[in-house]
């Protein structure tokens, strides 16, 4: 169990992938995983089974939240094999994502924990 006196973080993703040809689109079952700050995923799993050493680089973005003053974040991130070189191992699945970090002063604003002592 993680204590609540520390920050923690919770992310939220959903993988797509846009079917070339038909124009449809194939959706995962959305993930979740809680992690502390210093103990998150570089790299979050691609699911494409052609894909090789392919992932979402969703570390940065946990980095730049929680250098920074906002409490969550949302968008989507592309695999990291969208660019590769040959063009046959191209990826095209995507993620939807959202970080939430989850400060301490959030939870203890509760009035069910103000004779709390330090
Ligand atoms: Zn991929």
């Amino acid at each position: 169990m993680i204590s609540k006196k520390r920050i923690y973080l919770t992310i939220d993703w959903q993988e797509q992938n846009i079917l070339d040809d038909t124009n449809r689109r194939q959706v995962w079952e959305r993930e979740r995983i809680v992690c502390l700050p210093g103990d998150y995923p570089e790299v979050l799993p691609c699911s494409n089974p052609a894909c090789q050493d392919g992932g979402f680089e969703i570390g940065n973005r946990v980095k730049m939240l929680l250098a920074s003053d906002r409490d969550s974040e949302q968008n989507s991130l592309i695999c990291r094999n969208a660019i590769h070189p040959d063009r046959n191992k191209r990826c095209l699945h995507t993620i939807i994502y959202t970080i939430a970090c989850i400060r301490p002063y959030q939870r203890e604003r509760s009035p069910a924990v103000v004779s709390e002592t330090v």
